[in-house]
């Protein structure tokens, strides 16, 4: 029983724990929601939700697709240089679905939980664009369910030395 219980833990058959929560970090039904969204007290990932807002959902849209690819890699080198002060980041990626729950999330996999704790601490306190930041820790390991924005290939490192 108890390895069943294992096995179906965040999934859809999972009756008690919500599988959005589990596998995205993010559900639509919020604190509403008739499943649990178990908070871990340790992970090596972080979520900073609603941070990239894509202009092209906006219908009065006029920029070109190259200048939002810009706006969208802008953003994610401010994120991922000032998250790396930290700690090492295995991985991070940026939602960009339209539903209210996932849109613009921030997600950062470090590679040591304690990064990922003081890194939640600190964003807390901090702005970005004029907007305080709002950061928890995620239950989210996997990162093949989401809907991400693609950056532009190379890392942040590699692009700033004109690589
Ligand atoms: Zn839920």
């Amino acid at each position: 029983m108890a390895t069943y219980l294992a096995s179906i833990y965040g999934t859809e058959k999972d009756k008690v724990n919500c599988s959005f929560y589990f596998k995205i970090g993010a559900c639509r039904h919020g604190d509403r929601c008739s499943r649990k969204h178990v908070r871990p007290n340790f992970s090596q990932t972080i979520l900073v939700p609603n941070v990239y807002h894509n202009p092209s959902h906006d219908a009065n849209c006029t920029l070109t697709k190259q200048d939002i690819q810009e706006d969208f890699d802008n953003i994610y080198e401010d994120f991922f240089v000032e998250l790396a002060k930290y700690g090492e980041i295995e991985e991070m990626h940026v939602c960009d679905n339209i539903g209210d729950h996932l849109v613009g999330n921030i997600y950062a996999r470090f590679k040591f939980e304690e990064e990922a704790g003081n890194a939640v601490e600190d964003l807390n306190n901090r702005f970005y664009a004029g907007r305080p930041l709002w950061a928890e820790l995620s239950p989210v390991t996997d990162f093949r369910e989401g809907k991400y924005h693609q950056r532009t290939e190379g890392t942040p490192e590699s692009r700033k030395q004109g690589a």
